[in-house]
């Protein structure tokens, strides 16, 4: 497995598909997503030049983090997985990010438990776009009350909206929930115009020209930079 190599083929796209939408590609940031991965992968990412990680289970991606720390090395770190409210201590004491926020009470938690020596967490509201029962996230219509209650706690700077679309073949299927997203994101914006929106969290290895296509400021790719998972551990 090259890490170096995929990231490089990955920057490769970012910059096609930007250029085919007509975007400027630093407009789109990357995030590493390196759930069930070993440390040695995340170093050698990091070589490549990549900073920003995200993890889906709070215990490893607390163990990650505070080795880099103890290591001295500063990377940015996303929670990008389902949060039960008793673990939301760990989130809000240790990472930068934290991109599935769907309930008021997990924000008033996270707002309550980021520590005061800490820059506010950033947060992001995930949208169920694609209306399916399996997926976490707010249904799109509850978006702008969930941010208005954001606005109000000090501890948690609001950045913008994530997705997870339901995976499909049907190119148009997809660019659809996408353009979705790029709506409810400009309504956010219209909304909040005193608040750092500008982070619109979509796109995965198998999705990912067309979310930059259709807005997408982050993309989050884990399988085409440290490979297939193993989930058997
Ligand atoms: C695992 C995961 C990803 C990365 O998916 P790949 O298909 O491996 O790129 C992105 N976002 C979330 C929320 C994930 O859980």
């Amino acid at each position: 497995m090259d890490i170096q190599h995929n990231i490089n083929l990955i920057h490769q796209k970012i910059k096609t598909a930007c250029e085919e939408a007509r975007r400027d590609q630093n407009t789109v940031k990357l995030l590493a997503v390196s759930k069930t991965k070993p440390i040695s992968a995340i170093i050698s990412a990091y070589q490549a030049g990549q900073t920003a990680f995200g993890e889906n289970y709070v215990q490893e991606g607390v163990e990650k983090i505070q080795y880099f720390g103890s290591q001295g090395i500063n990377l940015e770190w996303h929670f990008i997985g389902p949060l039960q409210s008793n673990k939301t201590r760990l989130v809000a004491e240790h990472f930068d990010w934290m991109q599935t926020l769907n309930r008021a009470k997990t924000a008033d938690r996270l707002n309550k438990q980021r520590p005061i020596n800490k820059a506010p967490l950033n947060v992001l509201i995930q949208v169920n776009i694609s209306d399916e029962e399996s997926k976490s996230g707010i249904q799109p219509e509850e978006m702008l009350t969930l941010a208005k209650h954001i606005e109000n706690l000090p501890h948690l700077c609001l950045r913008g909206l994530m997705a997870i679309p339901a995976p499909t073949d049907n190119i148009s299927e997809q660019e659809n929930a996408f353009r979705k997203m790029l709506s409810l994101f400009e309504q956010l914006k219209q909304a909040l115009p005193n608040q750092q929106i500008d982070t619109l969290s979509m796109g995965m290895t198998d999705d990912m020209p067309s979310a930059i296509k259709c807005g997408s400021t982050m993309v989050r790719i884990g399988t085409a930079i440290f490979g297939t998972r193993d989930y058997s551990k």
